[in-house]
């Protein structure tokens, strides 16, 4: 048995490796070590969540950000961008139709939007939690002060997703310009999890700059912070950003993650990602096959799903709800799994 292998014996037993290990084992996987990890990512996926996926409905509720990390379509520097927000009619009408789909957990998603308030969010999460009280709510809206996550929390929201991107310094920088930093990011999620929300971080596979090490770092830090999810999708260029002639990242290395994901947590929430099913038309099939168990459909009105353009040929832009949850649903009937109606909490943070 060659050395890759042992090592993902080494993780499955230890769930943790040295940062050297972690670096060859991603550096010298073969795709027959590929299939052994999925092997075993199933057998924990199985016995955790049977052959059941977790739905979210996503709610991309602005696209206007303060930030201008050069990776994102969405970057305040993109002039071309066309900018939009929803209403909280628009958002509470989104949540309406994701209800009458079976959707038990609304992610409300955006760039970092200082038009709206602290009150005015408190006061979404507030009417959402009230309408749907068997429902969760996800935030991803990005940095904000501890006090801000505290009344969040205590307005009802329930989890956050705020990937970290990436773990290594002198890699962060070449993501993002000054104002942004490693430290204050790792912060916000320490702060999270303290408060005691169901936490996910995440980052981008085959961003530019990335290593074996740099991934490698990624993973201890997931390690150190024990997150409930964990979100890994491809990075995909856009055109309107300095990254617009970078390559893209790999649905091979990406699926690879995924498994090592499910081997060093076997509870983890891990989505198999839009930016996976964009790069392959059966991306999301694969991600569930290596380890993932949760799909995040997209709620958003069909008037704005092209405006939050992340990234390039992003897909489901031109679908409704309804289209997407079915088209979902027989995506994975054809694997052998089933998209679960219910709230989808970790099985160690269930409410
Ligand atoms: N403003 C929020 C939400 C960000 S959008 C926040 O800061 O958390 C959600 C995720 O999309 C980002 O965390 C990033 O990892 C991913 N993303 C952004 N641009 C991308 C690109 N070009 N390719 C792939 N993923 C991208």
């Amino acid at each position: 048995m060659g050395r890759t292998r042992e090592l993902i014996d080494k993780l499955e037993e230890a769930s943790r490796l040295e940062k050297e290990e972690w670096a060859s084992l991603i550096r010298e996987r073969t795709p027959e070590d590929a299939e052994y990890l999925f092997e075993k990512a199933r057998k924990w996926q199985r016995k955790y969540y049977g052959n059941k996926v977790y739905t979210r409905g996503l709610v991309e509720f602005t696209n206007y950000c303060k930030n201008d990390c050069y990776y994102c379509g969405i970057r305040r520097g993109n002039r071309n961008a066309e900018r939009y927000r929803l209403t909280e009619e628009e958002i509470l009408e989104c949540c309406r139709t994701g209800y009458g789909l079976g959707f038990r957990t609304f992610v409300l998603q955006g760039g970092e939007d200082g038009w709206f308030s602290q009150e005015a969010l408190e006061g979404l999460v507030r009417t959402i939690k009230a309408e749907y009280p068997d429902c969760a709510v996800t935030l991803s809206i990005g940095e904000r002060t501890y006090d801000s996550y505290q009344r969040l929390f205590a307005a009802g929201a329930d989890r956050y997703l705020l990937r970290h991107e990436t773990a290594d310094e002198g890699h962060y920088r070449l993501l993002h310009p000054a104002e942004l930093s490693l430290a204050n990011r790792k912060q916000c999620l320490f702060h999270l999890k303290e408060i005691g929300y169901q936490t996910g971080t995440g980052f981008m596979v085959g961003s530019p700059g990335q290593t074996p090490e740099t991934l490698a770092q990624d993973m201890m830090f997931i390690r150190e912070l024990e997150p409930h999810m964990v979100g890994i999708g491809p990075f995909v260029p856009h055109h309107d950003t300095p990254f617009a002639n970078e390559a893209g990242g790999t649905v091979e290395l990406t699926l690879f993650l995924i498994g090592l994901l499910r081997v060093m947590f076997p509870k983890l929430l891990i989505p198999s990602t839009t930016a996976l099913g964009t790069i392959d038309p059966n991306g999301r099939e694969k991600g569930v096959l290596a380890g993932a168990n949760v799909v995040m459909p997209n709620l958003s009105p069909v008037s704005v799903r092209k405006k939050y353009e992340l990234y390039d040929n992003k897909i489901c832009t031109g679908d409704e709800a309804a289209e997407c949850r079915g088209c979902l649903q027989r995506r994975m009937e054809r694997i052998g799994y089933e998209l679960a109606a219910a709230r989808g909490d970790h099985p160690d943070a269930a409410a």
